[in-house]
């Protein structure tokens, strides 16, 4: 028998957070923002940065040669799909995609934890969306390889909240001291829910701009609250506007409805155009999460300080500095 090959069943190790000097997140599975404390994120930014610096110089290099990703996704996606692929990509790894699982063996019936025991025989690493709350962590205790929280339903979105973050580091230096005002579809944006939760990691104030039927969760306010973060809560965009360093404009969930939404009704309740921005600071910037459809004007685009094209960009860097710390390579 071939000597020092672990036999197939072996589990690759979970490392508790710290215990791996060199690659702190090494074999860890990433499913929730709660995970990360503010060594955690300085630490991403700056390999997140390092990524920037080589892809603007090189374009790609083999960090990853030979590493696979298993891109799992329930539910559609355009930039969370593409940019985890140009990550493992540029990294020199490879992808096996199924973006589109009615193509799989779900739709025979198969469940989630033999479809992620299936893909991590031949992956090294799994990124999973999925509808519902709670789904990375299912699949995360049947897989011995790392899973990666891609959104699971209205709960977490934790790589987007990583970038969101990066994003406002980048763009205005500093996250310590800024307003934050998260506008739209508060209940069922699952960004939003990451993006606070890591915010009280800082000395953030923290606004929520929506009508009633789409508020920030109690709950969730209340684990914020007990933080000790400021937040308060408004129907217009218009009180809090002029002291807002970060808009941060998130899109209706219609998929999430059980009663298929008026959109028309919400529309009126927020949308950016320059003339917003005529009233909002000259430092300052607006974030989506994207897709956009109505709650920003296109005209805004043009306006320096419209920083969701750029936001969705950074996207990329985090995910190569997690898949190569989640690989032990960073
Ligand atoms: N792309 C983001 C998500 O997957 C935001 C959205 O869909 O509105 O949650």
């Amino acid at each position: 028998m071939t000597k020092n090959i672990p036999p197939i069943n072996s589990k690759i190790p979970h490392l508790p957070f710290g215990d791996h000097q060199d690659s702190p997140f090494y074999g860890r599975d990433i499913i929730s923002v709660k995970q990360f404390n503010r060594e955690h994120l300085d630490y991403i930014f700056d390999v997140a940065h390092e990524m920037y610096e080589m892809v603007a110089r090189v374009g790609s290099f083999d960090l990853l040669k030979g590493k696979i990703l298993a891109s799992l996704f329930y539910e559609p996606s355009t930039r969370t799909s593409s940019s985890f692929t140009s990550a493992m990509e540029r990294l020199g790894g490879s992808v096996i995609p199924i973006n589109n699982v009615s193509y799989s063996s779900v739709t025979k019936g198969e469940s989630l934890p033999d479809t992620v025991r299936t893909l991590e025989a031949y992956a090294d690493v799994i990124v999973l969306r999925h509808p519902e709350v709670g789904s990375s962590a299912l699949a995360a205790k049947y897989a011995r390889k790392p899973i990666i929280n891609a959104g699971d339903g209205i709960g977490e979105h934790p790589t987007q909240a990583l970038l969101d973050l990066f994003t406002i580091h980048e763009e205005l230096g500093q996250v310590d001291g800024l307003t934050v005002t998260l506008m739209g579809d508060l209940k069922y944006g699952r960004t939003v829910h990451s993006l606070a939760r890591l915010l009280t990691l800082y000395d953030v104030k923290l606004n929520y701009v929506s009508p009633d039927l789409l508020s920030f969760p109690s709950e969730l306010f209340d684990e914020i609250a007990a933080t000790g973060i400021s937040q308060a809560s408004y129907q217009s965009l218009s009180p809090v506007l002029a002291d807002t360093d970060v808009l941060y404009v998130t899109r209706v969930q219609k998929e999430r409805f059980e009663d298929p939404v008026n959109h028309e009704a919400l529309k009126g309740a927020y949308v950016v155009t320059t003339d917003t921005m005529t009233d909002a600071k000259e430092k300052m910037i607006v974030m989506h999460p994207l897709p956009r459809v109505w709650e920003i004007d296109m005209a805004v685009d043009e306006d320096p300080r419209a920083a969701y094209f750029r936001q969705m960009a950074y996207g990329q860097y985090i995910r190569m500095a997690l898949l190569a710390m989640v690989l032990g390579k960073a």
